[in-house]
């Protein structure tokens, strides 16, 4: 079933970052069939959406978060981090059901399909909870469970994220890829991580991690091991697989030479970063260095929201601000991380508009009154954009978001459960 949507404008993110205005975009479910001039294509159509107002580009890719986390959204925002993780998030986390992760889920789901996110990479506990509801919401996810190595004596937890994978693995059409998810060199030591690694290895799964996100963790990790997170990763044979490396703002020059040929990446968290005052990726050091970038959010506790719009602009204005000029960072650099970069980190052929890609795509309506007019359509979309201006979504051929409803779920049933859930979280 061919759809074809003609549009304003087509932005592909391809690799010589074409932008069509107007033109038009032909998809059905093995993925994107033409992009280009409006009349170009010849073969049968199904459906034949024209929105002039429309501009197109590929769907957003989240390359962080802990989707589930969207029930403690707002609690206990400005406590210093310790004090916030101890005696806000593990005790409400303790009491979570796995329902709770299943409808917390499908309210992050809900929001990021409403902002033009088509996939994510999460990390986080009840993962077939989370792997259910995002079956049933049409997002493509990356999931991981979090596994701290201190609780993991045995390495039990391990051994459930294996069978995850095997239960799980090509799920929901291929959109559900399961990795393996040591949470961070803090909290896993290093014979946990060795384990890990070499699972992954064995297992041919991805890993998701945090490293060097703060100065307290510089800190620990130098005194207790000596080495930068990065060297303990690369020591315990992280890097032999794919790695997503969630965070990465403290990485040094002298830890590029462990990350060299590296498969995987680094995802940056601006908001996340800037509202934990934890500091500013290193871009441009990363980028020579060849090293795949990638944007994400982190939770909804940290972020408080998920829209990936809103990272674009954080990212432009914290590079711009760490480089000190307004050129030193592009509005097109913060799309590429947001669509290629993350795509790159996860190993996956989206993020673009091409003959081939997966159809995962979101139409923004460009003639709002933010968005007028219309110098350049690239600056509109990454400083002026939110994610509520996205109408439409499709992703793997589906159309999961049409003229701004979603079609997979019931997504007042889904706040109204949540709400009611939440309260019996804060109850205690
Ligand atoms: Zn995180």
């Amino acid at each position: 079933m061919a759809t074809r949507i003609q549009a304003g404008a087509v932005v592909t993110m391809d690799d010589n970052r074409r932008i069509c205005a107007p033109g038009a975009v032909v998809y059905d479910a093995s993925g994107i069939l033409y992009v280009g001039d409006p009349n170009g294509y010849e073969g049968p159509l199904d459906q034949d959406l024209v929105i002039p107002e429309g501009v197109v580009l590929p769907g957003l890719l989240n390359g962080h978060n802990h989707a589930a986390m969207s029930m403690m959204r707002g609690m206990a925002d400005d406590s210093p981090f310790f004090e916030w993780l101890t005696q806000h998030v593990w005790p409400v986390e303790s009491r979570m059901t796995p329902e709770d992760i299943r409808i917390g889920t499908l309210l992050a789901c809900a929001e990021m399909i409403r902002s033009g996110t088509v996939g994510y990479a999460d990390m986080y506990f009840e993962v077939d909870q989370s792997a259910e509801a995002v079956e049933q919401a049409g997002l493509r996810a990356w999931i991981s469970r979090g596994l701290v190595g201190l609780e993991d004596p045995d390495a039990k937890k391990l051994e459930d994220s294996l069978a995850f994978a095997e239960r799980w693995r090509g799920r929901g059409d291929g959109r559900i890829v399961p990795m393996l998810g040591p949470h961070a060199p803090y909290t896993c030591p290093p014979e946990y991580l060795e384990k890990v690694a070499r699972a992954a290895r064995d297992h041919d799964l991805g890993i998701h991690i945090h490293l060097s996100e703060s100065q307290d963790e510089m800190r620990q990790m130098a005194e207790r091991y000596q080495k930068t997170p990065i060297q303990l990763a690369y020591d315990a044979g992280v890097f032999e697989s794919r790695t997503l490396i969630a965070h990465g703002l403290y990485i040094e020059e002298t830890d590029l030479p462990y990350l060299e040929g590296m498969v995987g990446g680094v995802v940056t968290c601006p908001v996340s970063n800037a509202k934990l005052g934890n500091g500013i990726l290193p871009y441009h050091m990363l980028k020579e260095a060849g090293i795949a970038i990638g944007l994400g959010t982190d939770g909804p506790t940290s972020t408080n929201t998920l829209d990936m719009f809103l990272e674009l602009k954080a990212m432009a204005w914290l590079q711009k601000t760490r480089e000190g000029r307004p050129e030193g960072f592009h509005a097109v650099d913060a799309l590429w991380a947001g669509t290629r970069g993350t795509a790159a980190v996860l190993g996956h052929a989206g993020g673009q508009l091409a003959v081939g890609a997966p159809a995962d795509l979101i139409v923004v309506n460009g003639r709002a009154a933010h968005m007028t007019p219309e110098w350049d359509v690239l600056a509109n979309l990454v400083y002026s954009a939110i994610g509520s201006d996205v109408r439409y979504s499709v992703v793997n051929g589906r159309m999961i978001l049409q003229e701004g409803i979603i079609t997979t779920f019931d997504e007042a049933a889904v706040i109204e459960e949540a709400r009611e859930r939440a309260k019996r979280l804060m109850e205690g």
